[in-house]
């Protein structure tokens, strides 16, 4: 069934309540109402401020925002919802900066982490799923280099290794990972966990791929000799992709710092991977939202 994307004002209407926002987290948890994790009682009452159940039989308490990333926040539940819908409204990602003044939050600190835990939460959805078929693969670097240091061998940057599903030539899938260096242990996580086994995948011709002709199942297809300036040529999708997160880092971040890009990353594959299922980009991230077990501010801080 086709299904339009909810308009500001019926989001408005629907959500705009804390309570509403509530209902509909208690419907999405306990489909069929409440029902005691100790001993299966179906009645309880409900703790408004703190969100949390407790049991009328036997007064155990049960948190409707446990193992989501709302779990002991102090943001009201509609303001997430708001920045989830926000999030997921444009194409390009949205700063924290704006989310912070649109929705009223105090601080900065908080904002960020509130992004974090959706980016997080998005990235590990998106995680579960593989790319199959025909693949271009390539690497690039984010952030300034080091002066004086060119190429694959850059030092002071993050490496990430990039890999789009090409059926008939048009991008279909994408992942992406952050690497230490391009070598056979940093690329073969990324091939084994993202990529089903009878890929076929198309790179450059620099020497960290090369173990790719060794791997079982897998088709490995050299495109130019050495790591040349073919390469947007011949991988076109790969580098088109590459240009889009990095314009979008670049103009909605303000730059990402190496130890959060992966979250950035999975937020931007997250949102390319659903482009065509837009209207229910909401629904989609809410539940992987209300399906991910919260990390802590220290947690992202680490
Ligand atoms: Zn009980």
């Amino acid at each position: 069934m086709h299904q339009k994307a909810l308009s500001l004002m019926q989001f408005q209407k629907k959500f705009g309540t804390e309570k509403a926002c509530q209902k509909h987290l208690l419907r999405l948890r306990w489909p069929e109402g409440f029902r005691c994790p100790r001993c299966q009682h179906d009645q309880a009452y409900f703790q408004r401020t703190r969100n949390l159940y407790h049991c009328r039989a036997c007064g155990y308490q049960a948190s409707l925002t446990a193992g989501t990333v709302f779990h002991k926040t102090r943001t009201p539940l509609h303001k997430w919802f708001w920045m989830i819908w926000l999030m997921g409204r444009q194409k390009s990602g949205i700063s924290m900066l704006s989310l912070q003044r649109l929705l009223d939050i105090k601080t900065y600190k908080t904002v960020w982490t509130m992004g974090h835990k959706i980016r997080q939460a998005l990235a590990t959805r998106d995680a579960n799923y593989q790319l199959a078929g025909l693949i271009e693969m390539d690497d690039t670097y984010f952030g300034a280099p080091k002066p004086g240091k060119r190429g694959r061998g850059a030092a002071g940057k993050a490496k990430v290794v990039v890999a789009v599903e090409t059926p008939a030539d048009k991008p279909r899938f994408a992942a992406m990972r952050l690497v230490s260096r391009v070598s056979r242990a940093e690329i073969q996580p990324l091939v084994r966990e993202r990529l089903t086994a009878e890929a076929v995948i198309k790179t450059d011709g620099w020497q960290g791929y090369s173990f790719l002709d060794a791997s079982p199942n897998l088709r490995h297809e050299w495109l130019v000799p050495g790591s040349g300036k073919e390469a947007p040529k011949v991988l076109p999708w790969v580098h088109t992709l590459i240009a889009n997160i990095k314009g979008n880092i670049r103009g909605i971040h303000h730059g990402v710092s190496p130890k959060h890009l992966s979250r950035y990353l999975g937020e931007f594959c997250y949102r390319f991977n659903r482009r065509f299922w837009e209207p229910q980009m909401f629904n989609r991230m809410l539940h992987a939202c209300v399906n991910s077990a919260a990390i802590t501010f220290s947690e992202l801080r680490a």
